[in-house]
């Protein structure tokens, strides 16, 4: 009974109406009653906090004065009609503007009575005004402040045009919760409500909007971020148990003479003991009889191509197969040199599937595929295509995991009948709640520790008009022996204007930089895959000293030569992808360069990002920066992963210990009843159930 509370449909509410919630149905998605309660404040408001007029700047956020209100006028015609009156305290006076709802106003305000006035400051002509501020007479006020806090909701322009502004949808709360406070059914088990010391839902959700006090504030507010991190976990948990019950890993039981002659003959320098620990826990998984799903995040440049190697030959050693995926054409055909020439001497047939391998090769791979004789695979998405077939694929190796999709991995497995080993690698660090939750189902391993003998790469700002001094530098730089790249962006919006800067620029380099005394190479997503891995490779042996490029060089491109990396334009850059782009020089033992260029006008985001990359180099720490930046759903790899990024209450970005406590929590309960049986938890899994119901994705495929 009680449950039907919340499916009452909001425009049966006293005060809203079916006009008004058709609105909120289109721009708020709030349909019933439960819709309306999941709405939060974004904000409080201390409602015993008052500000008087010399206090105030443009920049504060929505606040509280008392005062009169005085001096209204009317200016302007018809639709351009503007309202404006003065606002006074002991202390001076601000203007007060309304666009709208004029002839109401001027109506039902009264000069020389004691106002209380609510809003957000403004500038106009270096003069502070306030904009459709809210008003109320100081006895009403009085009698009605019952909170001392003033929950804020976001609203809409089509929203404030119906008159629903958060006032508004303070009001419109108190009307529902009227109904059904005490109504609201508990969505967590009692058991974990005492052992947690939670407020039970009816009082968290009644506090969110009304809090009655601070402390029943930010308990409300920790149980509802607890429980939408709880339920995440537990779904994504719940799922790997499932998944190690159904699937049995193939055991690699031995490692055999290819990994050891490899290890002792073929090895060109020693591991570093990041490298070491990481391989450990593979062979450990590998040997353990359960699937492996591993996540190897190391920043670039730390190595994780040997390790992915070594994975490889323990498969080879036991009589399995394996493949090695990479995002870019380019990328693969990187791997494939490096990993031949690495195996020199071992006899193992490898070799290289891409969208551009001729249709005769293709086939004499997929035969050898399937009878076995082909031991290690590397390619590009081409490798999920369903002809490729496999005798027996024991691993899988995932390069630059964020460029794939969680289904793409799940694809990976349906070719064989087990599960093969699977380890996603990425240099893209991610936050750890964020690694928690996109790749909660994975066993993750860092390499932490880089290869000895690297200097960190130096980073440097210039404005675009400081070109010839960087030109000079190039310049230099080449007098060492060293190669350039210098890179524009490729923004899929903007691609003709994208390609017309990196055309422009290339005249004007070609200029500072002729032939014959220099040679250049261009890469661009424009060009054939041969042409650009001819450019490529001219690079690589050192012919051209410059390479001009978009972003298709972004992953992975080993070219330990070139110590400069010049990007253009580096504000349109997100921050992963100027760390990716960065971490391709400083591979040699040179010191390395990475030069931002910027035009004078940056956006505060923009600067942001800028001032981060010339700071640190810490993969981390700039994930952590995107994060807050950018918020979870647009990080790269958070997309593909199916997980719902629109928390209500919880931020991944600020509540790291409450998610580590919910993991914990979720992964203690399914530890005792991993299928979640017992009477106790059955509200856990009506709640599971109608959460992946409310999101279609949010199961997950892997
Ligand atoms: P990433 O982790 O970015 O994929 P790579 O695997 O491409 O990095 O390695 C970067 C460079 O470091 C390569 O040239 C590789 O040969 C070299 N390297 C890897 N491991 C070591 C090591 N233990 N000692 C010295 N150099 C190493
Ligand atoms: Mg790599």
């Amino acid at each position: 009974m009680p449950v039907e509370f919340l499916k009452i449909e909001i425009q049966y509410l006293k005060g809203i109406g079916s006009k008004k919630a058709e609105v909120l149905q289109k721009e708020l998605n709030i349909y019933v009653v439960e819709d309306l309660i999941y709405y939060f404040p974004y904000k409080y408001i201390d409602k015993t906090k008052f500000y008087s007029v010399n206090q105030i700047d443009a920049h504060l956020p929505y606040i509280q004065l008392k005062g009169k209100i005085s001096n209204f006028q009317t200016i302007g015609q018809a639709r351009k009609q503007r309202l404006t009156a003065t606002f006074t305290d002991n202390t001076g006076s601000l203007e007060l503007i309304w666009f709208k709802g004029i002839k109401w106003v001027k109506e039902s305000i009264k000069i020389n009575v004691d106002y209380i006035l609510f809003g957000k400051p403004s500038s106009f002509n270096n003069k502070i005004n306030i904009v459709h501020p809210e008003i109320e007479e100081i006895t009403k006020h009085d009698e009605k402040l019952q909170f001392s806090f003033l929950s804020l909701y976001n609203t809409s322009e089509k929203l404030k045009k119906k008159y629903i502004n958060s006032k508004a949808i303070h009001n419109i709360q108190q009307s529902a919760f009227s109904t059904i406070k005490g109504y609201i059914p508990e969505t967590l088990p009692n058991y974990l409500i005492e052992k947690l010391n939670l407020v039970s839902l009816d009082e968290a959700l009644f506090n969110v909007h009304f809090p009655q006090s601070i402390d029943l504030l930010k308990k409300s507010r920790y149980r509802l971020k607890f429980e939408e991190l709880f339920y995440v976990q537990l779904n994504i948990l719940k799922q790997k148990i499932l998944r190690k019950e159904k699937f049995k890993g193939y055991v690699f039981s031995k490692v055999g003479d290819y990994f050891n002659t490899f290890y002792s003959h073929n090895l060109p320098f020693s591991l570093t003991n990041a490298q070491k620990r990481v391989v450990k826990e593979i062979r450990r998984d590998v040997g353990s009889g359960k699937q492996m799903n591993r996540l190897l995040q190391g920043d670039v440049g730390s190595g994780k191509t040997l390790v992915a190697l070594m994975a490889i030959l323990i498969a080879v050693d036991n009589n399995y197969q394996a493949c090695f995926m990479a995002p870019t054409e380019i990328l693969a055909i990187q791997h494939f040199k490096t990993l031949s020439k690495m195996l020199d001497g071992l006899d193992i047939n490898i070799n290289l599937l891409t969208g551009s391998t001729k249709k005769a090769q293709r086939k004499i791979i997929h035969e050898q595929l399937l009878s076995g004789e082909l031991k290690i695979l590397i390619g590009t998405h081409a490798l999920i295509e369903d002809v490729v077939k496999f005798k027996n694929l024991g691993m899988v190796v995932i390069d630059e995991q964020h460029r794939f999709g969680v289904a793409q991995r799940a694809l990976m497995w349906k070719k064989n009948i087990n599960p093969p080993h699977i380890l996603v690698m990425t240099a893209t660090p991610i936050p750890r709640t964020l690694a928690m939750t996109v790749y909660g189902d994975l066993e993750v391993s860092v390499i932490d520790e880089m290869p000895p003998g690297r200097k960190p790469v130096k980073t440097i700002h210039y404005y675009d008009s400081k070109r010839l001094r960087v030109f000079g530098f190039i310049e230099k730089q080449i007098q060492l022996g060293r190669q350039i790249y210098i890179v524009y962006p490729l923004i899929k919006e903007s691609e003709k204007m994208d390609y017309k800067d990196l055309e422009d620029g290339l005249e004007s380099i070609s200029r500072a930089f002729p032939s014959p005394k220099y040679s250049i190479s261009v890469v661009h997503g424009k060009m054939k895959p041969a042409e650009k891995e001819k450019s490529m490779q001219l690079f690589v042996k050192g012919q051209t000293q410059i390479m001009v490029a978009t972003t298709v060089i972004e992953v992975g491109v080993d070219v330990s030569n070139a110590s400069v990396m010049i990007i253009e334009s580096a504000e349109r850059f997100g921050l992963s992808q100027l760390h990716q782009l960065r971490g391709r020089v400083g591979r040699g033992g040179d010191q390395s360069y990475c030069i931002l260029m910027t035009s004078y006008k940056l956006s505060n985001d923009g600067r942001k990002r800028i001032e981060t990359m010339v700071q640190t180099n810490d993969g981390f720490e700039i994930s952590e920066v995107d994060l807050k930046l950018r918020g979870p759903g647009d990080i790269e790899g958070t997309q593909q992963s199916g997980i719902p990024f629109d928390f209500k209450i919880a931020n991944l970005s600020k509540d790291t210990q409450i998610l580590q406590y919910a993991r914990n929590i979720a992964n203690d309960i399914l530890e005792n009843d991993a299928s979640l049986n017992k009477e106790e938890n059955q509200i856990l899994v009506k709640q599971l159930k109608k959460l992946s119901k409310d999101n279609v994705n949010w199961g997950y495929i892997s």
